[in-house]
């Protein structure tokens, strides 16, 4: 399809300069994409863990397509073709004992929105605990429950009454609740912090001290989902069951949507809760599709992850399924950067932490690819 020629000059012109970016990227198959300029690159940034399914996946275009063609949109005021199926589906693979439920969104911060607002109207509570380091949008409820100082503190005051403790700390996480404590809210890895697996126990131990204190716990499954670590979901690995879990990025692969399940009895009522969008016959079809090809490719995903692991050893990677974090420090950008030049796309999370979420349909020699490009760049800077 054509696209306009006078990008850059638009884009400083009429768009609010709240990105920095240089690439446009034009065309998108599989695990590669392409820019204006016709350059190719590997991609292991996959719209930052959305494009789980690779670019343009047949079944998923095919979905998409097909159910344009019938109803692009009806509202929530009528049943929806395809939310009924779809929900039973993320029930089933959440693995939440007894009649667990779903609720729609359009996004990740719109589903933790849905999950702080059935916190708070199901328990009568008003504050939440969240982790330092911790990401989970920036719509001002969500915000509220983002740590990092820069993106937060311009907004004061926010919301939801948020106390921060260090991620991985039990003890303080024990120490921070309260009468008033409705929830605590967190990523079972976090991703933008940097790709920071906790302990192992973590979540066991967490899940513990919210049963014994009678809190809720929200896991942020937002990026770690949708089979990222191996799992459907990162939880799983601790055999733990959240009350609420938070889902979007990978679901519907790049179509705008978002979900939260939640455990039985734990629902919004009547009129509690809505939104236009959410649900649209569009994003169910896309998603149904994702899921369908990523259940196929699930069983790989640990593998996947073991190969970056090794071809990358020297550099200490962490890594749970195809999500991984590299430690570079201050050459991170350049490194970013040197990857680009050499056809391979890769970004900085927090901290000079590189990030690698590729499509989880990457095949072993692209990975090889990816990885000889990364620890050329790596080893470029290593000195300087
Ligand atoms: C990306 C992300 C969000 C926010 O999702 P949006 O779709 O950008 O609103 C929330 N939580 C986590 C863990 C994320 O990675």
């Amino acid at each position: 399809m054509n696209f306009e020629s006078n990008y850059r000059e638009l884009e400083s012109q009429y768009i609010m300069p709240a990105f920095s970016r240089e690439i446009m990227i034009t065309k998108g198959s599989g695990c590669t994409v392409t820019d204006a300029d016709g350059k190719q690159y590997l991609d292991l940034v996959a719209g930052i863990a959305v494009c789980s399914t690779g670019h343009c996946h047949p079944k998923v275009v095919k979905a998409i397509a097909e159910q344009a063609a019938e109803l692009i949109h009806c509202s929530n005021l009528f049943y929806v073709p395809h939310q009924g199926a779809l929900a039973k589906k993320l029930v089933e693979i959440s693995g939440l004992p007894g009649n667990a439920k779903a609720f729609f969104s359009n996004s990740g911060a719109e589903a933790m929105e849905g999950a702080l607002k059935l916190a708070r109207i199901r328990t009568g509570r008003k504050e939440f605990i969240a982790c330092e380091g911790g990401f989970h949008g920036r719509t001002m409820g969500s915000l509220a429950c983002t740590h990092k100082p820069a993106i937060r503190e311009p907004f004061m005051p926010l919301q939801p009454f948020t106390s921060f403790v260090p991620y991985g700390d039990v003890q303080a996480l024990k120490g921070a609740i309260t009468e008033e404590t409705a929830a605590v809210i967190l990523e079972p890895i976090q991703g933008e912090g940097g790709v920071i697996i906790p302990p192992p126990g973590y979540l066991k131990q967490v899940r513990e001290i919210c049963d014994a204190k009678g809190v809720l716990l929200i896991v942020d499954e937002v990026q770690s989902g949708m089979g990222r670590t191996g799992h459907w979901f990162a939880f799983q690995e601790e055999g733990i069951h959240p009350d609420i879990i938070t889902m979007a990025k990978a679901m519907a692969s790049g179509f705008p949507m978002g979900a939260i399940v939640a455990r039985e009895g734990l629902e919004f009522g009547k009129s509690e809760h809505g939104s236009t969008f959410a649900g649209g016959p569009i994003a169910c079809a896309a998603a149904l599709a994702s899921i369908d090809v990523i259940g196929k490719v699930l069983p790989e995903v640990a593998a996947k992850g073991e190969r970056f692991r090794a071809a990358l050893a020297h550099l200490n990677p962490r890594v749970k399924g195809l999500m991984i974090g590299i430690t570079i420090g201050d050459h991170c950008a350049d490194v970013q950067k040197e990857c680009a030049v050499h056809g391979l796309l890769v970004n900085c999370a927090a901290h000079g932490n590189l990030r690698l979420v590729p499509p989880l349909t990457i095949t072993n020699a692209e990975i090889d690819k990816a990885t000889g490009i990364i620890n050329a760049a790596v080893s470029k800077f290593a000195s300087s």
